[in-house]
């Protein structure tokens, strides 16, 4: 299972801040984390619901907002008003998208921290965050 590693991360954290994990929103955070794009929470409970889980959609509301909030998600607004999610790894990292059928894969930090240490000399300016989004066409697509 290719998030495999990054549930279980999640799994431990809610686990610290006692959040109480029930087999329908293990349900929500399993679709969720398996997809790999932005998702609206009635899009997701749709894909539930056409898996026979039984997760109404005010858990799914909830439970997106609780990944969240412990950083295991992300949250794009859309034009139309909704909020999608993407379920993020715990860790540092940054998202490559693909603009073709919005599959977003997760890219790792380590280069951009030689970029930062050389942008904090040159310009004598204390970075404390950055954000980075990269865009371009998965490989399925191109
Ligand atoms: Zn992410
Ligand atoms: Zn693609
Ligand atoms: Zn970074």
């Amino acid at each position: 299972m290719k998030h495999g590693n990054a549930l279980q991360a999640v799994r431990a954290r809610l686990g610290q801040r006692a959040y109480r994990m029930t087999a329908p929103r293990w349900a929500v955070i399993e679709e969720f984390a398996a997809l790999g794009r932005y998702i609206t929470a009635k899009e997701l409970h749709e894909r539930l619901r056409r898996r026979h889980a039984r997760v109404g959609l005010a858990t799914v509301y909830r439970t997106l907002e609780t990944l969240e909030s412990v950083g295991a998600a992300a949250r794009a607004p859309q034009p139309h008003g909704e909020t999608a999610y993407l379920f993020c790894p715990v860790k540092h990292h940054h998202h490559a998208v693909c603009t073709k059928c919005g599959k977003v894969a997760d890219v790792s930090c380590g280069s951009l921290a030689r970029l930062e240490r050389a942008l904090t000399a040159e310009l004598r300016f204390k970075l404390v965050q950055h954000r980075f989004e990269f865009f371009g066409v998965c490989d399925r697509c191109s």
